[in-house]
């Protein structure tokens, strides 16, 4: 004999009926068949006996059944009169129910499980006609006589033994090819309707199977069976083939509502392999679970529970007191609450337990009773409930010999932001779960499950300026892919936006996103990117700004505390005034964010990175000098050559080596934030102001007015600087723009520099920096490239968004 459930969703509507009863039928071995109400009907049921008119009441239950029938005449049932009076019947006793129900001074559990219970017996009596009407025999057997139950009567638990009894009391018969009988209906000692909780379908059948001797169970449902993480949740989970009753327990305990906790232990019992199926998919072969399984993976899949309320009991109390804990959680199961789960302090003086939200004011009211005198006398801490929170675990029977699997699964949470309120690590070790905020969990869910499963590291960015850089750094992340992806990396654009709108789509790298922003009409707040991220669809989400905007860098701080990671190339923010600076350091290292900003010194030239590496590795630094801006490198280059300098100005200024206006260049501004942002890697605390800047424009020369009248007038300098470069030469020199940071101070300026400096040869757009120290003494260390324009721009950009990704030492599963 075999045992066959269907669910509610694989039991919507006619075409589900059918799908079903095609399952069935092509199976010939002689079954029972229990099944769920058509989706959403138990909660309809609910609503119906919770509505106070009985006019709206009456005609929520019609709808209820009008859906019912609807169904009937679409399977063109023969002979459908005798199930359409069923219906009727039913419906008569329901409405009686609601009557009593609402006259009644105390509730009637009995009868509430009788209103809830109805939608099994509507799909048992559908499913057993249509059934019959394929020409097959088929017997209704009511499970109330064969399923005996204890416990809290709306969700209560088999007494295997009693229905055992009540099982070799029935007399079947034995020509029949199936049996069809309603889930979630039992019977207690006395033959009172009670439930098997919600969800309980999946427990009738398993204890059916139990009592019976089934060789296999199946569970039909809307996936193809368990995954390693909800489907829901995480569309690309995978799969899992054969698992163990022990995990599939943990599992479902800690919310994979694929199959109802309680369904494990009859068929455990009896050794019973319970399948769990896709009646949409019925030749797929499913999850197998048994008692022991063919997957060794050390986690096996992640699974959560929302809803739930954190209780803390705290106080001197509980230190050394015998019987505390027995206080605590007997108080609690004599009001039938159960506990999610438990974390204790080593020192025994704050127990603190997760129980499902809508049984936390029924707790705290019973606790507070049971230790009135000790609340009292100060004894315990006023009991401490936090509601909406969520419980969050990893599963697997490898959880016992695998190091290090909870500090990843935690730091994997924390890494999102989330706080975690509360652990706890089974004592069977197959399960570790941690409490966190409700907002939290969708979040913390991907982490965890990129953490565990996905073997891609991955990147999604949020571009913010898609002038010259920005677009050019999406041309390379989508021209990367195929390399990245051979790596096992991911890089994905998730959002772009300019000064005015933005685009957001999960698609954008495989899309013309310059149509789709131009027909954007919204613009990007904080507001928007905090919702975008609290979706939990990304994978460490990464901010890039390709701006030069005030605006955009004075929010660093805030997206650091939203969760993104930061990746710049403006240099506004690093040189702005040090608490600032300070600021976003410090929102970065609370929320375990990255920020990296290589391009704000000479590109894509690894000058950051590389005096990090030094000042880690003892070395110290005692003065830095170099040319830091491409286009006065390039400037000066040709004035050296003999060219005059308004020629030279016009010319980078055509071959866009300059900034729109040549003066944001020439004053040497910007040179002076890269200097400063140096000094500050080297630790030092200045300010823009304490920089001794001189512009490469002379003091006396008028450069105010339109960008076209200061190109006009640039001639009247070419004289200044021919005198000043022929006189260098004589000395057997040069001029260089240099930027310094020697003994504390910092300059910048135009500077003679003799044949044997290391910056003599600069010109044409490179950059280059000369550092001296402990290690290179007297001879410099020089690094030096082409510093300036999109192209390597948006490659170092690029190099520090790879450097987000999180390493992997080894996959776990
Ligand atoms: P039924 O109506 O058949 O009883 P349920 O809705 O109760 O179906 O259970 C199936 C659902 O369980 C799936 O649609 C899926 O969203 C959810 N689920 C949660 N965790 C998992 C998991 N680990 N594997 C598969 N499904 C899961
Ligand atoms: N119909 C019940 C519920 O919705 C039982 C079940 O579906 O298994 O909870
Ligand atoms: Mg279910």
């Amino acid at each position: 004999m075999k045992v066959l459930k269907f669910g509610g969703s694989s039991l919507a509507d006619s075409a589900g009926f059918s799908n079903v009863a095609k399952i069935i039928t092509a199976r010939t071995t002689r079954s029972i068949i229990t099944v769920s109400a058509t989706a959403t009907t138990t909660d309809t049921l609910h609503l119906f006996i919770e509505t106070e008119d009985k006019f709206s009441a009456k005609e929520l239950l019609a709808k209820l059944f009008q859906r019912h029938k609807r169904i009937v005449d679409e399977l063109k049932i023969e002979g459908s009169g005798a199930l359409l009076e069923q219906f009727h019947q039913l419906e008569q006793i329901l409405i009686k129910h609601w009557e009593a129900h609402h006259s009644a001074d105390v509730i009637d559990q009995h009868l509430l499980s009788e209103v809830f219970s109805a939608g099994e017996y509507l799909s048992s009596y559908i499913l057993h006609a249509l059934i019959k009407s394929h020409g097959y025999s088929s017997h209704w057997l009511n499970s109330r006589d064969a399923i005996i139950a204890n416990g809290p009567t709306l969700e209560s638990k088999a007494d295997l033994v009693a229905s055992q009894k009540a099982w070799k009391a029935l007399s079947l018969p034995s020509n029949v090819h199936f049996i069809i009988a309603p889930g979630f209906i039992a019977s207690d000692e006395y033959g009172q309707a009670c439930l098997l909780g919600r969800n309980g379908s999946d427990y009738s059948a398993a204890i059916l199977a139990n009592l019976c001797d089934a060789n296999a169970l199946d569970i039909w449902t809307d996936v193809s069976g368990i995954y390693n993480a909800d489907p829901k949740k995480i569309p690309q989970a995978k799969l899992i083939n054969s698992i163990s009753y022990r995990e599939a327990m943990e599992l479902a305990h800690h919310g994979a509502g694929v199959i109802h906790p309680k369904t494990i232990g009859p068929v455990r019992q009896k050794g019973i392999p319970l399948t769990v199926k896709n009646s949409f998919a019925p030749d797929d072969p499913g999850t197998v679970i048994a008692p022991r399984c063919s997957n060794d993976a050390k986690v096996k899949a992640i699974s959560s529970q929302g809803r739930i309320s954190l209780v803390s009991i705290s106080g001197s109390y509980l230190c050394d007191t015998y019987g505390a804990a027995e206080r605590i959680f007997g108080c609690l199961a004599r009001h039938h609450i159960s506990i999610i789960l438990i974390s204790q302090s080593s020192s025994e003086y704050s127990v603190c337990f997760a129980i499902r939200q809508q049984d936390a004011a029924i707790a705290k009211h019973a606790l507070k009773e049971e230790f009135a005198r000790e609340l009292n006398q100060h004894q315990l801490d006023p009991i401490d409930t936090r509601p909406n929170r969520s419980i969050l675990t990893v599963v697997g029977q490898g959880l016992i010999q695998e190091k290090g699997i909870s500090s990843k699964f935690l730091s994997a949470i924390s890494s999102g932001g989330a706080n975690i309120e509360a652990i706890a690590q089974g004592s069977s070790e197959l399960s570790i779960s941690a409490v966190i905020e409700d907002n939290q969990l969708l979040s913390a869910y991907h982490r965890v499950y990129a953490e565990f499963f996905d073997r891609k590291r991955q990147v999604d960015l949020f571009i913010l300026g898609c002038g010259n850089v920005g677009a050019e750094l999406i041309r390379q992340v989508q021209t990367q892919r195929p390399y990245l992806d051979s790596k096992g990396i991911s890089a994905n654009v998730r959002l772009i936006a300019n000064s005015k709108y933005y685009c957001a789509d999960d698609a954008l790298d495989s899309i013309e996103w310059r149509p789709m922003l131009e027909q954007s009409k919204e613009s990007l707040s904080n507001e928007k990117l905090q919702q975008l991220l609290l979706s939990g669809r990304y994978v460490n989400p990464t901010i890039v700004d390709c701006t030069c905007s005030d605006e955009v860098s004075a929010n660093y701080a805030d997206y650091l505390d939203m969760g993104f990671n930061l990746v710049t190339a403006n240099k506004k923010a690093n040189s702005s005034d040090m608490d600032n600076y300070r600021n976003i350091r410090q929102s970065a290292s609370r929320r375990f964010r990255h920020f990296f900003y290589e391009t704000n010194v000479g590109a894509g030239l690894p000058i950051l990175k590389t005096l990090d590496s030094l000042l880690c590795s003892g070395d110290k630094v005692h003065n830095i000098s170099g040319i830091l801006s491409g286009s006065l490198s390039y400037i000066l280059g040709l004035v050296e050559e003999g060219i005059p300098m308004s020629q030279a100005v016009s010319q980078a200024k055509e071959q866009g080596f300059t900034e729109p206006d040549p003066r944001d260049d020439l004053s040497g501004m910007d040179v002076a934030r890269k200097i400063l942002i140096l000094a500050r890697e080297l630790g030092a605390e200045l300010e823009l102001e304490d920089i001794e800047l001189s512009s490469l424009l002379p003091k006396n020369f008028n450069s105010t007015g339109s960008i076209g009248q200061f190109m006009t007038s640039l001639p009247k300098i070419d004289e200044h600087f021919a005198t000043l470069f022929s006189k260098a030469k004589t000395d057997n020199a040069t001029l260089k723009y240099v930027a310094s940071f020697e003994n504390g101070r910092l300059h910048v300026g135009l500077q003679q520099v003799s044949q044997d400096h290391p910056l003599y040869d600069i010109k044409g757009g490179e950059n280059a920096i000369a550092v001296y120290s402990d290690y290179y003494s007297p001879i410099p260390f020089v690094i030096k490239g082409y510093g300036a324009g999109a192209s390597v721009t948006a490659s170092g950009i690029f190099s520090d968004i790879l450097q987000t990704l999180p390493h992997r030492e080894q996959e776990l599963a």
